[in-house]
């Protein structure tokens, strides 16, 4: 407690960053009190609209951010952006000064809500080509994709471009019985989709080889063992020759791979494939505008064998029937509207808040490259801070390392944004015209999830998105 008064923080984003910060100050700085402020209407990010739906003990870390939001010292603020979103969003908005005014901390929490672009012709014209971030909101139910539609029924062949976990999630959805992915929290706009999806034959391509890709063992095997989906083999000539002396995780990879591929492919049934060394350079679109191939040039690597080989292009091209496409090569945080005004640093290249590391975000006046300086009371955490990567685990302990560097400048009386006057949501009700829209409530969530829970039982399965169709 500083000049009598307990410590405001106001969270934007309600994902596992936004929820670990909270925890983390809320357990080391006494009589904290933390509004999250949600632009959508119900809670935990990517952890709703990501994490696949036949995943739900990923989920099991809600239980935690359920007891973070019991506590009196905490209010959720949803359906409440901060910075304009524009015209298609109907909730509250809150200008970011507004925050800095009436908290003595802002925490920066909101993820990742782009995708990066290949940028090859065609990707933005045709129809049949989607990228990962749509296709993952769609099926969880994200109301912003409710609409998307994709048409899995012109032909037989998907192409996915990457080979991260998030491409196999998308591979699993389009491979997996949908008797199976019924059980799931999945919407019943994309069973009905699933159920007409024509699609046999997946290709998750990657510009590099097996010993660089970036898809884990647990998401590897999953697909290795759907019934009835055959695993064609990969190319050997990528493998390395004494697989029993690589380090574990890449051994039990590989071991993986080579197993597999032993397998037979029976003709009738789905089938997959992992592509490596072939690079996107164009999708070719039939004359209604309807995508119909992918071209791709091989690419060849300076040494197959190291996790760290350099990838570049040898010229030669090939083409794979595609009737539609997924773009998954990574999710991509953008500025907030108000940034530039309260002088916080961006780097757009890469998509992150400029910061020290503990999540203190600089000032972009920095005197010089070499001496940043931080901004009083302003932090970010998860994907917004350290890059669109990692699990929940990696951003929990990252979230945790900023709420350490939070608790530490309290503290030590550290100098906090606002001018003391801590009036947290009251003074932020105040600035905006809260007539003209909802907030919701931790009180109102609760209602939606009974309800969403009720209509899902209905129909044998954990939850139905209210807001999915
Ligand atoms: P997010 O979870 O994205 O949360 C950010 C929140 O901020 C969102 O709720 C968003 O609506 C909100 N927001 C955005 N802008 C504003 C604004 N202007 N005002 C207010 N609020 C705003 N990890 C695992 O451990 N296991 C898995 O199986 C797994 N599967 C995944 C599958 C997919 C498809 C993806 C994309 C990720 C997956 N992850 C998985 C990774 C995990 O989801 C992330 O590590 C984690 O969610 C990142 O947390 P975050 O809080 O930084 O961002």
């Amino acid at each position: 407690i500083r000049n009598d008064r307990p410590f405001r923080m106001a969270v934007v984003g309600s994902g596992p960053a936004g929820f670990y910060t909270a925890y983390r100050v809320m357990s080391k700085i006494d009589r904290a009190k933390v509004d999250m402020y949600e632009a959508l209407p119900v809670p935990f990010g990517l952890v709703r609209f990501g994490v696949a739906p036949d995943h739900p003990e990923v989920k099991n870390c809600q239980d935690k951010f359920e007891e973070v939001a019991s506590s009196p010292d905490f209010t959720f603020v949803g359906n409440t952006s901060v910075g304009d979103l524009g015209a298609q969003f109907d909730g509250c908005t809150v200008p970011l000064a507004s925050l800095t005014k009436n908290y003595d901390a802002v925490v920066f929490a909101y993820g990742a809500a782009r995708d990066k672009k290949l940028g090859v012709p065609g990707e933005s014209q045709l129809n049949g080509i989607y990228s990962a971030r749509e296709f993952v909101g769609w099926y969880n139910g994200l109301p912003e994709f409710a609409n998307l539609a994709p048409d899995l029924t012109r032909g037989d062949e998907a192409v996915i471009v990457g080979q991260g976990n998030v491409a196999l999630d998308v591979a699993r959805m389009l491979l997996e019985n949908v008797d199976v992915l019924r059980k799931s929290d999945i919407t019943e706009a994309a069973i009905e989709t699933l159920l007409k999806s024509r699609i046999k034959r997946v290709h998750i391509v990657g510009r590099r080889g097996p010993m660089q890709a970036a898809f884990t063992i647990k998401e590897i095997r999953e697909l290795m063992k759907l019934q009835h989906v055959g695993f064609h083999p990969v190319d050997m000539a990528l493998m390395p020759p004494e697989i029993s002396k690589l380090p574990r995780a890449r051994r039990r990879l590989m071991d993986i791979l080579v197993k597999g591929s032993t397998a037979k492919v029976d003709s009738a049934s789905k089938s997959w494939s992992l592509d490596f060394c072939l690079s996107p350079t164009e999708f070719i679109g039939d004359a209604k505008g309807n995508l119909s191939r992918t071209v791709f040039e091989k690419t060849s690597l300076s040494d197959p064998f190291d996790t760290a080989s350099r990838v570049s292009g040898t010229g030669e091209k090939i083409d794979l029937a595609s009737t539609v496409a997924f773009r998954s090569i990574g999710y991509k945080s953008v500025a907030l509207p108000g940034f530039a005004e309260a002088g916080i640093s961006f780097d757009d290249r890469t998509g992150v808040i400029r910061n020290d590391g503990l999540g203190r975000v600089f000032s972009d006046k920095a005197h010089s490259e070499d001496t940043p300086v931080p901004l009083a009371g302003v932090y970010c955490a998860g994907w917004v801070k350290r890059g669109p990567t990692g699990v929940i685990a990696s951003t929990m302990e990252d979230a945790f390392s900023t709420g350490d560097a939070i608790a530490t400048d309290w503290i030590s009386n550290a100098k906090f944004a606002g001018d003391g006057d801590g009036l947290g949501l009251e003074g932020v009700k105040e600035d905006i015209d809260t007539s003209r829209c909802n907030i919701i409530s931790w009180n109102d969530w609760h209602k939606i999830d009974e309800a969403e829970k009720a209509r899902g039982q209905a129909i044998g399965k954990e939850r139905e998105s209210l807001r999915a169709q």
